[in-house]
């Protein structure tokens, strides 16, 4: 199985706390266990240039 995770930082500046989040909770919102925010996680790793799919 694959336990890959995101790490993502709480864009709350007063918390700043890095995020381990699952992959499964891509396109998804998660809770900022510290302060409580809520955060969004991105669908993909790279979305630098949504057009660049052929
Ligand atoms: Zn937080």
């Amino acid at each position: 199985m694959s336990d890959q995770s995101l790490r993502m930082m709480c864009p709350n500046l007063t918390c700043r706390k890095v995020l381990s989040v699952p992959e499964a909770a891509r396109g998804k919102t998660v809770r900022c266990k510290q302060c409580g925010t809520n955060i969004r996680v991105p669908n993909k790793a790279t979305e630098e240039s949504p057009s660049s799919k052929s």
